[in-house]
């Protein structure tokens, strides 16, 4: 089987980036998220990533006009009926994905396969929505899409060798390098890197140091290119608790609880850069 149209669901944070290294390595994408502004919206920020690569002389303008031809954008999950490939990249909620999951399976060919971009989330769970777990699997880039290089490739309990190797083959040719993780809570980036930020935003909570105090230890301290307080913002707040929330119910330690003051600030409003604020202020 070969994947010649590709399916994009949710158009934020990492949907839109999805969408992009897909479109650039010459396969035609459908975008869809809840409404039609927020996918298009999805759309615009790919716009916008291009131009920095042409301010960069890392593209010509000619390049961008050929990748936007292949981007379509959606509030109609009924258009992945002609996809060969879902990467669903929703929001980190259970409820959500195994949803659109069940939805996916009753409109999308049979020989598709559904990815999942979930950070945390049970690839095995979110297959049991489906009658094709085989052909379901976990495919987590990291933020930014368009820069960063590793994808996991979780497989779930069920998920097919042909499958796996497909994923695995696909995201080659994206110019990634994945690494096959298993099943388990956070896999293996989130269970590493949430504990880290969640004890960065304890630091903070208990006055130990601000915001650029904690980031400049870890970034000249440990060489980190970005501190862990400015790379939740990155990620989300949001998405930040979401994971904490999984690792914590699902490993069932108390060394992920989530802290107070992260929830604080997602009850807030504060999520990071895409609200415009977080540990720091941001121009939207
Ligand atoms: P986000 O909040 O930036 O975007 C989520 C998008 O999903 C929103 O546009 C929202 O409208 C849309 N959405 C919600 N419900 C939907 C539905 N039923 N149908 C279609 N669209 C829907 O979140 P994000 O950071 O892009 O995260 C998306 C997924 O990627 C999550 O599973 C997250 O854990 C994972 N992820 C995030 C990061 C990160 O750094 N942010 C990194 C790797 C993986």
């Amino acid at each position: 089987m070969s994947v010649q149209r590709v399916g994009v669901v949710g158009a934020g944070t990492m949907g839109h980036g999805i969408a992009q290294v897909f479109a650039a390595a010459g396969i035609p994408v459908v975008l869809q998220d809840t409404t039609a502004e927020r996918a298009a919206a999805g759309i615009a920020r790919i716009s916008k990533n291009l131009d920095r690569l042409i301010e960069k002389e890392k593209m010509v303008a000619s390049e961008k006009a050929v990748i936007l031809t292949r981007l379509s954008a959606t509030h109609d999950l009924q258009q992945m009926e002609s996809v060969d490939l879902v990467i669903e990249a929703a929001s980190e909620n259970q409820a959500i994905k195994l949803e659109l999951f069940r939805a996916l399976d009753g409109i999308c060919p049979a020989h598709a396969v559904l990815a999942t971009n979930t950070s945390s989330i049970s690839i095995t769970k979110i297959a049991a929505a489906t009658q094709r777990a085989e052909r379901v699997i976990g495919m987590h880039f990291m933020n930014p899409v368009p820069v960063m290089k590793l994808v996991e490739i979780i497989r779930g309990m069920r998920t097919g060798d042909e499958v796996y190797r497909l994923v695995h083959g696909l995201t080659e040719k994206l110019g990634k390098v994945p690494v096959a993780v298993n099943d388990s809570p956070g896999f293996v980036a989130n269970r590493i890197l949430m504990p880290m930020i969640n004890e960065a935003i304890f630091t903070l909570s208990e006055n130990i140091a601000t915001a650029e105090g904690i980031d400049a230890v870890m970034m000249l301290g440990m060489n980190h290119p970005m501190g862990p307080l400015a790379l939740a913002d990155l990620i989300g707040l949001d998405t930040c608790l979401a994971i904490l929330e999984v690792l914590h119910e699902e490993l069932g330690d108390p060394k992920y609880r989530p802290c107070p003051l992260l929830r604080k600030m997602v009850d807030a409003g504060l999520l990071g850069r895409k609200s415009g604020r977080g540990f720091y202020t941001y121009k939207t």
